[in-house]
């Protein structure tokens, strides 16, 4: 037995040091990655439930690493943010999709304009110069401010609401909506909904994927639906993936909805080019 703990431990050790080479690995494959073009931005398109009209879209990040391929978002931003890059990466990745989204509106005069979303990571409002670096953006793009909406987890605005209230109020009073990502992981989000100023709220995808089976789930959905829009703030559904969802967030009064049963994040190319 003691023979086996000692090679378990070696192996769990082994495993260890190899978890954390490929974070050292990744953190230094992921310098420069924007400028060598490995880095791009996909779109996923989000829909009015009311009458089904596409409204906006969501950027998402994606990296092609030149050996191993496509890595995780969920892995990458993490090494971006725990390594601090993500303070030279969330700035270009602000102005790509301020450009693309422009792009759309002049693809499609007279139409409703679209929105884009864009994900800031908790290390990004932390450095208290987002507001500036989101008034460059929308100067230099000319996109109109409401159309840019920015993402934000709530576990980055938990632990110093003060500050990040200042910083969001800020955000707002210059027309940039602002949106809690992830709601209803962490359940405080909803005694948080009155301290912290927000446009909108996203429910987690972990409560739209249990919405048809699980009651509590359904119930959950329900509530912050009716209290969201109890203080004025709009309701997003992410991970659609199925019809019976889509109805069931209809019937309940949600606002907005996209998954992948609406729509699939696609290039920025291909999201242009096939624009209603
Ligand atoms: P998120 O912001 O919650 O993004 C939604 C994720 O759900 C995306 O994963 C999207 O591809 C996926 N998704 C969309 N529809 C469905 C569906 O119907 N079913 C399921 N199962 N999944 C669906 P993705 O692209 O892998 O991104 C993962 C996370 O990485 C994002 O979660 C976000 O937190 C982060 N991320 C992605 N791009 C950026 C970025 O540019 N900046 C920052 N800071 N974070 C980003
Ligand atoms: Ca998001
Ligand atoms: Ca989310
Ligand atoms: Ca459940």
């Amino acid at each position: 037995a003691k023979v086996a703990g000692k090679n378990c431990y070696r192996f769990y050790s082994r495993a260890m040091d190899q978890a954390v080479e490929r974070r050292v690995h990744l953190e230094h494959a992921l310098r420069g990655a924007w400028d060598r073009g490995e880095l791009s931005l996909v779109y996923q398109p989000v829909f009015r439930l009311g009458d089904g009209a596409m409204v906006g879209a969501e950027a998402l990040l994606r990296w092609k690493h030149p050996e191993q391929g496509l890595i995780a978002p969920s892995v990458f931003i993490d090494v971006a943010e725990q390594s601090g890059q993500i303070e030279t990466l969330g700035p270009q990745v602000l102005r790509a999709a301020c450009e693309d989204a422009v792009a759309w509106q002049r693809a499609r005069p007279g139409a409703d304009p679209l929105f884009v979303s864009v994900n800031v990571s908790p290390r990004q409002l932390r450095n208290g110069d987002l507001p500036n670096v989101v008034a460059a953006c929308l100067r230099e793009t000319e996109l109109p401010p409401w159309l840019l909406h920015l993402e934000l987890t709530e576990t980055a605005v938990i632990g110093d609401e003060v500050h990040a209230s200042a910083l969001l109020s800020r955000l707002r009073a210059s027309g940039v909506k602002v949106w809690l990502d992830d709601f209803g992981t962490g359940f405080s989000g909803l005694s948080h909904l009155r301290r912290v100023p927000v446009d909108g709220v996203k429910i987690d995808r972990s409560f739209v994927a249990d919405v048809l089976r699980d009651p509590d789930d359904l119930a959950l959905t329900t509530a912050i639906i009716a209290m969201a829009h109890s203080l004025g703030v709009t309701v997003v559904a992410e991970g659609v993936e199925k019809e019976g969802q889509y109805a069931v967030l209809r019937e309940r009064g949600c606002d907005l909805a996209q998954g992948y049963w609406l729509g699939h994040p696609v290039p920025a190319a291909e999201f242009l080019a096939q624009l209603p």
